[in-house]
Protein backbone atom coordinates (compact mmCIF):
# COMPACT_ATOMS: atom_id res chain seq x y z
CA UNK A 1 0.00 0.00 0.00
CA UNK A 2 0.96 3.37 -0.49
CA UNK A 3 0.10 6.68 1.15
CA UNK A 4 0.10 9.86 -0.61
CA UNK A 5 -0.75 12.89 1.77
CA UNK A 6 -2.78 15.02 -0.48
CA UNK A 7 -3.77 18.02 2.56
CA UNK A 8 -2.53 17.66 6.00
CA UNK A 9 -3.74 20.99 6.65
CA UNK A 10 -7.59 22.19 8.26
CA UNK A 11 -10.22 24.08 7.41
CA UNK A 12 -7.92 27.33 7.60
CA UNK A 13 -6.99 28.35 3.81
CA UNK A 14 -3.65 29.29 3.77
CA UNK A 15 -0.60 28.18 1.36
CA UNK A 16 1.51 25.53 2.97
CA UNK A 17 -1.00 22.30 3.52
CA UNK A 18 -4.18 21.90 1.96
CA UNK A 19 -7.66 20.22 3.68
CA UNK A 20 -7.87 16.85 4.60
CA UNK A 21 -7.38 14.76 1.95
CA UNK A 22 -5.14 11.20 1.23
CA UNK A 23 -4.50 8.62 -1.05
CA UNK A 24 -4.19 5.48 -0.80
CA UNK A 25 -3.04 2.91 -3.52
CA UNK A 26 -4.14 -0.73 -3.22
CA UNK A 27 -2.98 -2.99 -5.79
CA UNK A 28 -4.76 -1.20 -9.00
CA UNK A 29 -7.82 0.57 -6.68
CA UNK A 30 -7.27 4.09 -5.54
CA UNK A 31 -8.94 4.99 -2.55
CA UNK A 32 -9.66 8.54 -1.05
CA UNK A 33 -10.17 9.21 2.03
CA UNK A 34 -11.79 12.60 2.79
CA UNK A 35 -11.85 15.39 -0.05
CA UNK A 36 -11.36 19.23 1.88
CA UNK A 37 -10.57 22.30 -0.68
CA UNK A 38 -7.83 22.25 -2.93
CA UNK A 39 -8.29 18.01 -3.67
CA UNK A 40 -8.40 18.34 -7.07
CA UNK A 41 -5.72 20.22 -7.42
CA UNK A 42 -3.15 18.18 -4.88
CA UNK A 43 -4.16 15.04 -6.72
CA UNK A 44 -3.16 16.55 -9.99
CA UNK A 45 0.10 17.63 -8.45
CA UNK A 46 0.69 13.97 -6.93
CA UNK A 47 -0.21 13.00 -10.63
CA UNK A 48 -3.27 11.37 -10.22
CA UNK A 49 -6.20 11.46 -12.71
CA UNK A 50 -9.29 12.60 -10.42
CA UNK A 51 -11.35 10.74 -12.84
CA UNK A 52 -9.34 7.38 -11.95
CA UNK A 53 -10.59 7.09 -8.53
CA UNK A 54 -12.35 4.00 -7.27
CA UNK A 55 -13.56 4.97 -3.84
CA UNK A 56 -13.75 8.05 -2.03
CA UNK A 57 -14.47 7.45 2.00
CA UNK A 58 -15.79 10.52 3.53
CA UNK A 59 -15.55 10.61 7.49
CA UNK A 60 -18.09 13.53 8.36
CA UNK A 61 -19.74 16.39 7.22
CA UNK A 62 -17.59 19.21 7.71
CA UNK A 63 -16.51 20.81 4.68
CA UNK A 64 -12.91 20.80 5.22
CA UNK A 65 -13.02 17.30 4.63
CA UNK A 66 -16.31 17.06 2.19
CA UNK A 67 -16.35 20.33 0.42
CA UNK A 68 -14.44 19.16 -2.99
CA UNK A 69 -17.00 15.60 -3.48
CA UNK A 70 -18.99 17.21 -5.79
CA UNK A 71 -16.77 18.82 -7.88
CA UNK A 72 -14.54 15.11 -8.32
CA UNK A 73 -17.73 13.76 -9.58
CA UNK A 74 -19.17 16.32 -11.77
CA UNK A 75 -16.06 16.42 -13.57
CA UNK A 76 -16.30 12.94 -13.87
CA UNK A 77 -19.63 13.14 -16.00
CA UNK A 78 -18.67 16.05 -18.03
CA UNK A 79 -15.96 14.27 -19.41
CA UNK A 80 -18.04 11.97 -21.00
CA UNK A 81 -18.68 15.19 -23.30
CA UNK A 82 -16.08 17.24 -23.49
CA UNK A 83 -12.84 14.45 -22.96
CA UNK A 84 -14.42 11.09 -24.51
CA UNK A 85 -10.18 10.21 -24.32
CA UNK A 86 -10.43 10.46 -20.69
CA UNK A 87 -10.22 6.91 -18.67
CA UNK A 88 -13.61 7.47 -16.09
CA UNK A 89 -13.35 4.26 -13.42
CA UNK A 90 -17.08 3.20 -14.37
CA UNK A 91 -17.92 2.29 -11.00
CA UNK A 92 -17.41 4.85 -7.89
CA UNK A 93 -17.86 3.22 -4.61
CA UNK A 94 -18.66 6.57 -1.85
CA UNK A 95 -18.39 4.95 1.92
CA UNK A 96 -19.46 7.38 4.26
CA UNK A 97 -20.87 8.20 7.86
CA UNK A 98 -24.48 7.25 9.04
CA UNK A 99 -26.63 9.64 7.20
CA UNK A 100 -24.32 10.17 4.21
CA UNK A 101 -26.54 8.95 1.60
CA UNK A 102 -29.46 11.01 2.90
CA UNK A 103 -26.71 14.18 2.66
CA UNK A 104 -25.71 13.26 -0.72
CA UNK A 105 -29.20 12.90 -2.19
CA UNK A 106 -29.67 16.75 -1.36
CA UNK A 107 -25.86 17.48 -2.86
CA UNK A 108 -26.94 15.81 -5.85
CA UNK A 109 -30.28 17.64 -6.20
CA UNK A 110 -28.71 20.94 -5.63
CA UNK A 111 -25.41 20.24 -7.15
CA UNK A 112 -25.72 18.05 -10.28
CA UNK A 113 -29.08 16.68 -10.26
CA UNK A 114 -28.07 15.25 -14.03
CA UNK A 115 -27.69 11.28 -13.91
CA UNK A 116 -24.26 10.38 -15.02
CA UNK A 117 -23.94 7.93 -18.22
CA UNK A 118 -20.45 6.94 -18.03
CA UNK A 119 -20.39 5.61 -14.48
CA UNK A 120 -22.16 4.16 -11.80
CA UNK A 121 -22.37 5.31 -8.04
CA UNK A 122 -22.63 3.14 -5.52
CA UNK A 123 -22.98 3.91 -1.76
CA UNK A 124 -22.14 2.53 2.20
CA UNK A 125 -22.83 3.98 4.80
CA UNK A 126 -21.09 3.13 8.16
CA UNK A 127 -20.97 3.11 12.04
CA UNK A 128 -19.59 -0.33 13.39
CA UNK A 129 -19.33 -2.10 10.38
CA UNK A 130 -16.85 -4.50 8.58
CA UNK A 131 -17.30 -5.03 4.24
CA UNK A 132 -15.04 -6.64 1.59
CA UNK A 133 -14.10 -4.95 -1.65
CA UNK A 134 -11.83 -6.01 -4.68
CA UNK A 135 -8.23 -5.80 -3.02
CA UNK A 136 -9.03 -4.64 0.24
CA UNK A 137 -11.43 -5.31 3.51
CA UNK A 138 -12.95 -2.53 5.47
CA UNK A 139 -13.40 -2.24 9.13
CA UNK A 140 -15.28 1.21 10.86
CA UNK A 141 -15.81 2.48 14.62
CA UNK A 142 -18.26 5.84 15.36
CA UNK A 143 -15.84 8.37 16.91
CA UNK A 144 -16.82 11.39 19.05
CA UNK A 145 -16.38 14.59 17.05
CA UNK A 146 -18.83 17.25 17.60
CA UNK A 147 -22.24 17.63 19.23
CA UNK A 148 -23.74 17.96 15.83
CA UNK A 149 -22.63 15.01 13.78
CA UNK A 150 -20.17 11.85 14.19
CA UNK A 151 -17.48 10.75 12.99
CA UNK A 152 -16.44 7.74 11.57
CA UNK A 153 -12.51 6.23 11.46
CA UNK A 154 -11.59 3.58 8.91
CA UNK A 155 -8.89 0.62 9.22
CA UNK A 156 -8.30 -0.74 5.52
CA UNK A 157 -6.69 -4.37 5.11
CA UNK A 158 -4.63 -4.73 2.26
CA UNK A 159 -1.45 -6.85 1.39
CA UNK A 160 -1.26 -7.96 4.74
CA UNK A 161 -0.68 -4.72 6.14
CA UNK A 162 -3.28 -2.30 8.16
CA UNK A 163 -4.06 1.41 7.83
CA UNK A 164 -6.16 3.43 9.65
CA UNK A 165 -7.91 6.47 9.15
CA UNK A 166 -8.90 8.52 12.40
CA UNK A 167 -11.00 11.15 10.72
CA UNK A 168 -11.66 14.00 12.93
CA UNK A 169 -11.99 13.23 16.35
CA UNK A 170 -11.38 13.64 20.84
CA UNK A 171 -9.99 11.00 22.66
CA UNK A 172 -12.06 7.99 22.60
CA UNK A 173 -11.66 4.31 23.01
CA UNK A 174 -12.98 3.48 19.53
CA UNK A 175 -10.31 5.34 18.04
CA UNK A 176 -7.86 2.84 20.25
CA UNK A 177 -10.21 -0.20 19.55
CA UNK A 178 -9.76 0.32 15.16
CA UNK A 179 -5.99 0.87 16.01
CA UNK A 180 -4.87 -2.07 17.61
CA UNK A 181 -1.45 -2.88 15.91
CA UNK A 182 -1.99 -1.40 12.68
CA UNK A 183 1.08 -0.05 11.00
CA UNK A 184 0.27 3.01 9.96
CA UNK A 185 -1.82 5.40 11.98
CA UNK A 186 -3.41 8.54 10.29
CA UNK A 187 -4.56 10.90 13.05
CA UNK A 188 -5.59 14.07 13.31
CA UNK A 189 -3.44 16.59 15.73
CA UNK A 190 -5.18 19.97 15.54
CA UNK A 191 -4.62 20.83 19.27
CA UNK A 192 -0.83 22.12 19.48
CA UNK A 193 0.66 20.70 23.34
CA UNK A 194 1.52 23.79 24.06
CA UNK A 195 -2.95 24.81 24.06
CA UNK A 196 -3.85 21.05 25.35
CA UNK A 197 -0.95 21.78 28.93
CA UNK A 198 -2.40 25.14 29.01
CA UNK A 199 -6.17 24.20 28.90
CA UNK A 200 -6.31 19.99 28.81
CA UNK A 201 -8.38 17.52 26.28
CA UNK A 202 -10.56 19.40 23.71
CA UNK A 203 -14.16 17.72 23.15
CA UNK A 204 -13.67 17.78 19.03
CA UNK A 205 -9.87 16.81 18.08
CA UNK A 206 -6.72 15.67 19.91
CA UNK A 207 -3.47 17.01 21.04
CA UNK A 208 -0.03 15.34 19.81
CA UNK A 209 -0.16 14.07 23.79
CA UNK A 210 -2.96 12.19 23.67
CA UNK A 211 -1.89 10.66 20.27
CA UNK A 212 1.24 9.27 22.06
CA UNK A 213 -1.34 7.67 24.52
CA UNK A 214 -3.81 5.94 21.86
CA UNK A 215 -1.02 4.86 19.64
CA UNK A 216 0.81 3.64 22.51
CA UNK A 217 -2.12 1.76 23.82
CA UNK A 218 -2.84 0.34 20.43
CA UNK A 219 0.49 -0.93 19.58
CA UNK A 220 0.36 1.47 16.42
CA UNK A 221 3.74 1.03 14.76
CA UNK A 222 3.60 4.13 13.25
CA UNK A 223 1.46 7.21 13.03
CA UNK A 224 1.24 10.31 10.78
CA UNK A 225 -0.25 13.38 11.60
CA UNK A 226 -2.60 15.47 10.19
CA UNK A 227 -5.06 18.40 10.51
CA UNK A 228 -2.40 20.56 11.12
CA UNK A 229 -2.35 24.42 11.99
CA UNK A 230 1.68 24.89 12.51
CA UNK A 231 1.39 26.68 15.71
CA UNK A 232 4.11 24.54 16.77
CA UNK A 233 7.31 23.65 15.44
CA UNK A 234 7.37 19.85 13.94
CA UNK A 235 9.65 18.94 16.53
CA UNK A 236 7.74 19.99 19.42
CA UNK A 237 4.95 18.28 18.28
CA UNK A 238 6.91 14.92 17.32
CA UNK A 239 8.66 15.19 20.71
CA UNK A 240 4.60 16.01 22.29
CA UNK A 241 3.79 12.36 20.59
CA UNK A 242 6.95 10.60 21.72
CA UNK A 243 6.05 11.65 25.26
CA UNK A 244 4.01 8.68 25.48
CA UNK A 245 5.34 6.90 22.81
CA UNK A 246 8.15 5.14 21.05
CA UNK A 247 7.42 3.88 17.89
CA UNK A 248 7.55 6.63 14.11
CA UNK A 249 6.12 9.50 14.17
CA UNK A 250 5.62 11.99 10.97
CA UNK A 251 4.75 15.47 10.40
CA UNK A 252 4.07 14.78 7.17
CA UNK A 253 3.79 17.77 4.24
CA UNK A 254 1.93 17.88 1.50
CA UNK A 255 2.74 15.37 -1.69
CA UNK A 256 4.49 13.65 0.49
CA UNK A 257 4.15 9.47 0.11
CA UNK A 258 4.70 6.95 2.45
CA UNK A 259 4.85 3.28 1.95
CA UNK A 260 2.93 0.86 3.91
ZN1 LIG B 1 -14.42 18.09 11.62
Amino acid sequence: MKLTIIGSGTGYINAKRRGPCFLLEVADQKLLFDCGWGCPQGLLAAGIDPHSLNHIFISHSHADHLASLMTLIQSRLIAASFHPEKTVASKLFLHGYKGFKKDFRRLRRMMMPEAPQNFKIKIHEYREDSRRFKGFDIQSLPVKHTDFFESVAFRIKAENKNFVYSGDCAYNQNIISLAKKTDLLLINASVPPQMYDDRGAFPTHLAPQQIGMIAHEAKAKKVVLFHLYDLASDEQTIKAVKKNFTGTVIVPKDDQQIEI
